[in-house]
């Protein structure tokens, strides 16, 4: 059982039903979710939707981002950064711009028969016998071998388990404003991906197929209403329009970043948000959560193919350490730096934008390849 069809539950129920296992996923929505959230696929994940017989109507909705660009808030370029130098370590060296909201569809449509979505049913308990899992709907109990809990940060699956969640709240929110401006013609010289520094307003501005995203940081304790009333003159401050910008959508995000103390409980694993949240600076949540899904996803094959439960336990593990050691503590130093004075790290970045042996690989880390990598 899988509880969650967000873009990693979904992902998790058709890597395992690639490989012939049954699988029910059980969904609180009524449909899937048309909030348009994460809008960055990496490397390593285009290549396992590759594998997983998704990546072209993937490609087919998004577009392409060969660069991305750090600038100064005064309107400098910093440095652009070429994903080409990635050549040598994958088959797909660029970042696809796509919301989350247009893979799951995708990831719905693809699935086989064996696997079955249930929407319309809210998990709120998990017990487990030494054979097997009882998940407890508001429809009645739905009975399974094994479950994994991909049902996002508030996960009631987590929270069945007693599972900790610690971590920390960031001092300061995050909005997120979709518009239908052409910011390339606005801001000349943008790349697809720019994340723009200054100590006292950063901001990141994100092409998507239709629009452009920016997003901004906001104080933690101020009304929201009050917020996006402002939102306006903040963005006329980003780029001057000579009108208002034109403004689809805008939400107000608390973020933190919070690790679960144990990925497998017994019958129980946990992917994606329900197992780690951190910033979306980098675009780390939903790609790292998508490899927790095929990462366990495979391990739990071959506990099903008659191998050792030991295979799970290493697989949990690992993925636990890629959330602390590497998506947590790359998306907090994106943070710091963005809001930063630091000099010697803005004259890496042009280093880097020169140097293509060095820029391969900070971006094998900032695309999450290394993080993939088999441990010593
Ligand atoms: C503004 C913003 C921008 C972001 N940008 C990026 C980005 O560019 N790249 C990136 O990698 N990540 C990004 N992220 C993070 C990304 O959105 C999340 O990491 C991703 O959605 C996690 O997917 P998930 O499937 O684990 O959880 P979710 O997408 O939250 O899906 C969980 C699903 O479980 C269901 N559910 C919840 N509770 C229950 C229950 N009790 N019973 C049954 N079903 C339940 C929900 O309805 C939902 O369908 C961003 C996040 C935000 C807020």
């Amino acid at each position: 059982m899988v509880v969650g069809a967000g873009p990693v539950g979904l992902t998790a129920a058709l890597a395992l039903a690639r490989r012939g296992i049954e699988v029910t996923v059980l969904e609180r929505g009524t449909a899937l979710a048309a909030e348009s959230r994460a809008s960055t696929f990496h490397p390593p994940t285009l290549e396992m939707l590759e594998t997983l017989g998704v990546l072209k109507p993937l490609l087919d909705r998004g577009i392409v981002a060969s660069t991305f660009q750090y600038r100064d808030r005064g309107g400098d370029e910093i440095a652009t950064l070429d994903l080409g130098v990635l050549a040598a370590d994958t088959r797909y060296p660029f970042r696809v711009q796509c919301e989350q909201s247009k893979l799951t569809p995708i990831l719905l449509d693809a699935l086989p028969g064996t696997a079955r979505v249930r929407f319309g049913h809210e998990v709120h308990g998990v017990s487990m016998d030494g054979d097997g899992v009882v998940v407890h709907t508001a429809r009645g109990p739905v009975i399974g071998d094994w479950v994994i809990g991909a049902d996002g940060a508030h996960s009631a699956v987590r929270h069945a388990l007693n599972a900790r969640f610690d971590g920390s709240t960031y001092p300061e929110r995050f909005l997120v404003a979709s518009v239908d401006e052409d910011l390339a013609a606005a801001l000349p010289g943008l790349a697809p991906i720019n994340y723009v520094f200054d100590p006292a307003e950063w901001l990141v501005l994100l092409r998507t197929p239709e629009h452009w995203r920016v997003l901004l940081p906001t104080p933690a304790d101020t009304p929201e209403d009050a917020e996006l009333a402002r939102l306006p003159q903040r963005l006329t401050a980003v780029a001057d329009l000579g009108r208002p910008w034109r403004l689809l959508h805008s939400s107000l995000y608390t973020v933190h970043q919070r690790v679960a103390d144990r990925f497998r409980i017994g019958r129980a694993l946990l992917a994606g948000d329900a197992a780690h949240v951190n910033n979306p600076l980098g675009g780390m949540g939903m790609n790292s959560g998508i490899h927790d899904a095929v990462g366990l996803a495979e391990a739990l094959a071959a506990v099903f193919d008659g191998g050792p439960e030991t295979v799970l336990d290493a697989a949990a593990d690992r993925r636990r350490t890629v959330a602390v050691e590497h998506v947590q503590r790359t998306s907090h130093a994106n943070w710091e730096r963005l809001r930063g004075h630091d000099n010697d790290f803005r004259e890496h970045l042009r280093t880097l934008a020169a140097d293509p042996a060095a820029a391969r690989a900070y971006l094998r880390r900032a695309c999450l390849i290394d993080s993939l990598e088999p441990q010593p």
